[in-house]
């Protein structure tokens, strides 16, 4: 599973003059992806592809040769969303036509943006000092597109509701301008490409809105309930934040062990202008080399977080955030990752504290209807139950409750109902026997969930932790629209990754 060795493509190119490469350098170099998370890597031919130009090569050689591509944006997926089956070339997309510029304002001061794929959302926040995204992931270094093609979420909404179009370059040679207005295979792919991780083509170029942000506007966040979980009345409360007009930035609640301590927070923007003094939120100013340092200690000793988080919620707390640190609250995690995987004071010291190359931890998440909410959280946790002991290594398990999902590819479809989102990450020793444990538990859960809350799905957007049969049967709907659509966009199946092929809609 963690390892598939990349068997060279270059005994089929061997074949071809060289003429027929056109404008392609060879030989790519091969690189070894390791993924965040520390559970997946694998050796891949690896080419940055930057323009469309470029792109329009490799797809006319990927059908003329039969090579299998997988894209890959900021990397900042923790499972294997953008690795290569064994023999496939990894497209390097991290670079493509990032930039951005304003098209129009609206009368509420939002702006609309058009930006490359390959933008992140730290260069947003340098291109436009006084807007900020709606509902973008929590690191500032993951791309646009990568964003999108995950339909990625934080605990307000969905980043792809604030997309209005988009430029997607496919493998069968066209180009699609892809929006809510336009029609036929333009309007399914507006519809189909948020969620589909890279199943139709390249997004290059999208337009976005921002909202207004004044200089130093902040969030407090409110820790509505602290205490024991037996009883679950901090879903109780977790509701009633989540339906609080006040705590339109977010609610969300965190478990700590098997049905532990709890704590529910309910996040609120202060309109322009207005203060309040108070102790700083954790993980929120821009000293995310501290930052780093604390998310790395955690992941060596888990019960850390928990003493950390409930000493500073303890029930009726208020904390002061900057509205950038808030929305991106796990950029200390991300600098982490980057500081441990190459040499340094930092890495070295840390190292010598016991902490891990890439911090592994078993990360996944999973949807259900917010209907189900009590269900599945008894069902995980009896779960839990059947493997004493690995609850001492939880490093976080969080819920969050999302409007109706109206992407057709998120892991959920198009819902005309609420979700609630568990995410639970349990630190690991890669390769040992806590590692085995939690997989078997999560792969449990994956499949037991059928019974205890039917309508649950795991997310396709962190690590999938589920037999194929359980993940296909899980989502078809997933499988048989993807389906459909690359039959016009990529007849030939030239995109590829591992997920998709566990999914079943793409070939190794
Ligand atoms: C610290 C951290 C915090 C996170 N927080 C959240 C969160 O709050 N909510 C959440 O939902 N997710 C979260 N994530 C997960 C992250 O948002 C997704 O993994 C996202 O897809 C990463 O995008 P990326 O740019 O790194 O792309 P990659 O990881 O490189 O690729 C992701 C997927 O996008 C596809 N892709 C990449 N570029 C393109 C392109 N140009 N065109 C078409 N397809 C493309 C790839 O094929 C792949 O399937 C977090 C990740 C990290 C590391």
């Amino acid at each position: 599973m963690r390892f598939a060795a990349r068997a060279s493509s270059a005994g089929a190119l061997g074949l071809l003059p060289l003429s027929s490469l056109a404008g392609i350098p060879r030989p790519m170099p091969v690189r070894q992806l390791e993924v965040m998370g520390g559970l997946y890597e694998a050796e891949a031919e690896v080419e940055v592809v930057q323009d469309e130009d470029a792109l329009r090569r490799w797809f006319e050689r990927a059908r003329r040769t039969g090579e299998r591509v997988t894209l890959a944006g900021a990397r900042r997926s923790f499972g294997e969303q953008y690795l290569p089956p064994k023999g496939g070339i990894v497209l390097d997309l991290a670079g493509f036509a990032a930039g951005a510029r304003e098209l129009e304002t609206e009368a509420d001061g939002s702006i609309w943006i058009s930006a490359g794929g390959g933008t992140t959302f730290k260069d947003l926040r340098a291109a436009f000092p006084g807007h900020r995204v709606y509902c973008p992931p929590t690191t500032d270094t993951i791309s646009l597109a990568g964003a999108l093609s995950a339909c990625t979420h934080n605990s307000g909404g969905y980043f792809a509701d604030s997309v209005r179009a988009f430029s997607l370059s496919c493998p069968n040679g066209q180009s699609y301008e892809c929006s809510r207005r336009a029609e036929g295979l333009a309007h399914d792919l507006f519809e189909h490409v948020p969620g589909s991780f890279g199943a139709f083509g390249v997004i290059t170029r999208l337009e976005l809105r921002l909202a207004p942000l004044a200089p130093g506007q902040e969030v407090l966040v409110h820790a509505i309930y602290a205490g024991r979980s037996e009883s679950g009345a901090y879903l109780s409360y977790l509701e009633q934040a989540a339906d609080n007009p006040r705590f339109r930035e977010g609610a969300g609640a965190v478990v700590y062990g098997n049905r532990g301590h709890s704590i529910v927070l309910g996040d609120e923007l202060l309109p322009a202008g207005v203060h309040q003094k108070g102790p700083p939120a954790l993980l929120t100013d821009d000293r995310v080399g501290q930052q780093a340092i604390t998310q790395s200690l955690v992941n060596r000793v888990p019960r850390l977080a928990e003493w950390l988080v409930s000493r500073t919620y303890q029930q009726g707390a208020v904390r002061v955030a900057p509205s950038y640190g808030f929305q991106f609250f796990q950029r200390g995690f991300d600098e982490a990752h980057r500081r441990l995987s190459r040499p340094g004071v930092t890495s070295a010291l840390l190292r010598l504290c016991g902490v891990r190359k890439r911090m592994p931890v078993c990360h996944t998440a999973w949807f259900f209807p917010r209907s189900e909410l009590r269900e599945f959280t008894e069902g995980y946790f009896d779960t839990l139950s059947r493997y004493p002991g690995i609850e001492r290594v939880v490093e976080q398990q969080d819920y969050v409750l999302l409007e109706p999902s109206q992407w057709p590819c998120h892991s959920m479809g198009r819902t005309e109902f609420p979700l609630g989102v568990l995410t639970a990450s349990f630190s690991v020793a890669r390769g040992g026997d806590m590692e085995h444990r939690v997989r078997c538990f999560f792969r449990d859960v994956s499949r037991d969930c059928r019974s205890f809350s039917p309508g649950a799905r795991i997310s396709l957007c962190k690590q999938v932790h589920a037999d194929d049969e359980v993940l296909r049967s899980m989502h078809k709907g997933f499988v048989s629209a993807v389906q459909t659509l690359r039959a016009e966009v990529d007849p030939t199946g030239i995109l590829t990754s591992r997920m998709l092929t566990s999914l079943g809609v793409a070939r190794a």
